[in-house]
Formats: structure tokens, C-alpha cells, sequence
């Protein structure tokens, strides 16, 4: 395990890292990221291994030259370090499928269940919507509710499982992208298969910050979320689940004989990954995965909750500040904090962090609405004005709050300049240059277009009111 060099400093330096960005006082300020959640920057060794792989970079599973045979060595050697980072062995009967990330990978297996649309799949009002919308359209869905502070507890998924014909599937998240909260995920599983019900985690958020849970039958998770920013994620599952029936996709590579009006689709993995792979990501994928590792969970996971603590505490302390989800003293949370000001729309607040203090980070419902209205405590009718608004085209008023969420590089430092910035938000100073909102995104930016990236053309929202 590699020493930190400062106990204040972050594990390790990103990409991009003190990079300048004009602010409306005409200063420019190094950018202080703070919106891992959505993605990390990536590593330098992931970079290099990128750029020492590209000299040798031809088709995978295609191509009899010396340099095809390379490409494919990389590229089924990183399915093995995917599979072994699920915390699977080889040959112990489970297949990594490399995708382009989480949304694909959950769309991926909900098609190869097979559902019928009467099967039940149990997911969770925490999810994210790529953990929602993929079972709502094909089958029935059955909710784990939560409390008002955003979790529940092992009975809860255990009742929801029980209380109707046994379903298809439990589909859970392993952290939450809106509160950082870990559900007990270990005991979830296991429950889950005392009730002979197979469980998918969805572990989008949990990849970069902790151990995935190796009990779990299907595990999804996303390159970009992990230092990796190279296009590829992963669907591992049990290679029995993918034996039989038509592939997600359909194409070259994934077949042993093909007729015009017959097809012999070969063995997973390959039958699961039709079309030309993408090698590159998962050239990345395999040096990030071996850079969490030379780093250790244990150092993460204690960088992690040190920077949850501070950031939590400092933005509770401040008047006008309202932390969502629940307080579990740093361990059982990621680093990342959600929370929303009395009297400054969220959408302002994220701006106003942008362009003032060149601090970047997340704002809206992050994909999770259910979760959202929950957590926010909306009721009926605010909820029906609010869909109201939208069918309308308007989404100056959405629901929302914003989110601060670190990484690898972010320092003890960084947690207090997003505190301050924060706090001088919330002191009701009045903004030093005038907003201006776009009712379609409900954005806000700068009249003067001082901080608009260089290149023209209006601001596209950052909102993901929308999504
Ligand atoms: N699940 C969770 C918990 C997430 O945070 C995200 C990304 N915000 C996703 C799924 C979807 O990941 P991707 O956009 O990489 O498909």
C-alpha cells in the first residue's frame, strides 16, 4: 500500500487536476471538481497505459496478425482483472460482459432475463433510474419503500420480496448516487437467496469507493466512474445466465454459424458482445482496476471518510443549509453530500458555485426522482404541479438540490473552499453579476457569458431536471 504524501492531500492526482477556469470577477481559479459521482477525471497511469497500449492497437477477436492477437490478449485481460475485481475467480462459472456501462449493462441483463410482463422484479424508491426504468418497461415492479431519511433496512427488502409471487429478481443499488448511503448490501443478499431470489447490484457508485459484494449475482458498474473515462463498463453474472436465447445484441462476433434464415449463436461471452469491442476502455478499465488496487480499499476507504465527515459537518454548521439523507458518521457513506439552500434555487447554487468560485458539481434530481420527491418531502400536489410544468416545457421550478461528491484527488482543502463557497451563498450576499435562467433546462449562467466555455453557441443545461 503507497503512503499518502500529506495527511490532508488527496490519494492520488487526476487528469486535469488545478486546471483554470475564468470566474466573473475576471480571475481565473484552478477548477475544483466536485462532482465524481457523475465521473472521474481519469488516472495518469490509466492515460499511459492508454497511450503505451495504441501502438499495438488493432481488431480484437478478428484479426490473425501479431497485432490482433496483442489487442485481444489486452482485451480478454482485462475481462479477467473485471472479473477478478467482482471478487470472481476464474473458471468459477461467472462471465464479465464488457459494455459501455451501468445503463447497458442493467438494459443488458433485464433483456437476457427473459422477462414476461407479468414476471416481478424487486428494486428499491433509491435507485437510479438506469435501476428503474429498464424492469418498469418490460415487467412489474414491486418497491422496497424508505424512510424519511432516505434508507432501509434488510426486513424491508425482505417484506417486498415475501409479499407477492416470487420474483424474477431483486435489483438494488450498493450506494446511492444522491446521498452516498450504502444500503447493508451483504445481508440483502443474503436474504434475497434464502428466498431463492437472485440478486443484481447495481454498483455504479460503489466501484471507485469500495469492495464489490462477491455474493451478489449480477454486479454492474461503469469505467467513468472509476478513473477510466475510456467508454466501458461491465455486466458480470453467472456465464449459465447467458447460455441460451437470442443476445442483447445482435451481430458479428457473436455467433459460430450464420444462414439467412438461421443462426447459431456462440458461447458467452463473446455471443454477449456483438460488434467490435471496445479494447481501448477496457485497456483502461484494467489499469484503474490495478491502481485501486496498488492504492488498497483500506487507504480509500479512510481518505473517503474523512472527506465525508468534513464535508458533511461543515455544510450542516451553515445557516440556511439542508443536509438530505442520513447522518452515519462518515463509514457507511461515500463521500458525497446533497443538500439544498433555503431561498436560492438549486440550479443558482450550482451556478453560482461555477462562475464565482470555479467550483464544479451537480444539480437537479441526479436521475433519481423517486428518490428525490422523497427526500425532499413533496407532496400530492406539488409533485402534479410539477409534472405540470414539464409536460408545459418549464422547467424553471423542478425539484431538486446539489450535490458535492469527491474523488481520488480531492483534498481536505478542497472540502473547505466548497464550505465557504457555500456558506457565502447561503449569507444572502447578493450575486455580483446578474443570472439569467433558461426556462427549458432551468439552468442559470451568467448575463455577461464571462465564464462560458470558449467556442460559442448558447450554455447546454447541466440540469438533470430533465433526466
Ligand atoms: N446507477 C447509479 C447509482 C449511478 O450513479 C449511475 C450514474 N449516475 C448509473 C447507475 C448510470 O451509470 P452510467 O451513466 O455510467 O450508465
Amino acid at each position: 500500500m503507497t503512503a499518502r504524501p500529506h495527511p490532508e492531500a488527496g490519494l492520488r492526482a487526476l487528469v486535469g487536476d488545478g486546471s483554470m477556469v475564468p470566474c466573473v470577477d475576471g480571475h481565473d481559479r484552478p477548477y475544483l471538481n466536485l462532482d465524481a459521482a457523475a465521473s472521474t477525471s481519469a488516472l495518469p497511469v490509466v492515460v499511459r497505459a492508454v497511450e503505451d497500449f495504441l501502438p499495438c492497437y488493432a481488431s480484437v477477436h478478428r484479426g490473425a496478425g501479431h497485432k490482433s492477437q496483442q489487442s485481444t490478449r489486452a482485451y480478454e485481460a482485462a475481462r479477467a482483472a473485471a472479473l477478478g475485481f467482482a471478487g470472481r475467480s476464474p473458471g468459477g462459472g461467472d462471465v464479465a460482459i464488457i459494455c459501455r456501462n451501468t445503463t447497458e449493462a442493467i438494459n443488458h441483463l433485464a433483456y437476457r432475463l427473459r422477462l414476461a410482463a407479468d414476471d416481478v422484479v424487486v428494486t428499491t424508491v433509491v435507485e437510479h433510474h438506469a435501476n428503474l426504468l429498464p424492469w418498469g418497461r418490460l415487467c412489474r415492479r414491486r418497491f422496497v419503500e424508505c424512510g424519511s431519511d432516505g434508507t432501509f433496512g434488510v426486513e424491508e427488502v425482505a417484506a417486498a420480496v415475501d409479499a407477492g409471487p416470487r420474483p424474477r429478481l431483486l435489483a438494488v443499488t450498493g450506494a446511492s448516487n444522491v446521498t452516498g448511503w450504502q444500503p447493508p448490501i451483504d445481508d440483502i443478499v443474503r436474504a434475497a437467496h434464502e428466498r431463492d431470489v437472485p440478486v443484481l447490484v447495481d454498483a455504479a457508485q460503489l466501484a471507485a469507493h469500495r469492495p464489490l459484494p462477491a455474493d451478489a449475482d449480477f454486479v454492474a458498474w461503469s469505467g467513468h466512474k472509476m478513473y477510466a473515462p475510456f467508454g466501458a463498463g461491465v455486466l458480470v453474472g453467472p456465464t449459465a445466465a447467458f447460455a441460451d436465447g437470442d443476445p442483447f445484441l445482435a451481430g458479428g462476433g457473436a455467433v459460430d454459424l450464420v444462414d439467412l434464415d438461421e443462426v447459431a449463436w456462440t458461447d458467452p461471452p463473446d455471443r454477449e458482445e456483438a460488434g467490435s469491442p471496445n479494447v481501448i476502455g477496457a485497456v483502461a478499465l484494467h489499469a484503474a482496476i490495478d491502481e485501486l488496487g496498488r492504492i488498497g480499499w483500506d487507504a480509500i476507504i479512510d481518505h473517503d471518510t474523512r472527506l465525508q465527515r468534513r464535508l458533511r459537518a461543515g455544510l450542516v454548521a451553515i445557516p440556511g443549509v439542508n443536509v438530505l439523507g442520513p447522518d452515519t458518521g462518515g463509514g457507511a457513506t461515500l463521500p458525497l453530500v446533497t443538500f439544498a439552500v433555503t431561498g436560492v434555487p438549486h440550479a443558482l447554487v450550482a451556478a453560482r458555485l461555477s462562475a464565482e468560485h470555479g467550483i464544479g458539481v451537480r444539480h437537479g434530481c441526479f436521475c433519481a426522482h423517486p428518490y428525490l420527491v422523497r427526500l425532499l418531502g413533496l407532496g400530492p400536489d406539488e409533485i402534479a404541479r410539477h409534472w405540470d410544468a414539464v409536460r408545459h416545457g418549464d422547467h424553471r421550478d423542478m425539484p431538486g438540490a446539489i450535490r458535492a461528491s469527491a474523488g481520488l484527488s480531492t483534498s481536505i482543502d478542497d472540502i473547505d473552499r466548497l464550505v465557504s463557497a457555500v456558506a457565502d451563498i447561503a449569507s444572502g450576499r447578493p450575486t455580483p453579476v446578474a443570472y439569467h435562467q433558461d426556462p427549458r433546462t432551468g439552468d442559470f449562467h451568467p448575463e455577461d457569458g464571462s465564464t462560458a466555455p470558449a467556442g460559442g453557441g448558447r450554455a447546454v443545461g447541466a440540469s438533470c431536471a430533465r433526466g
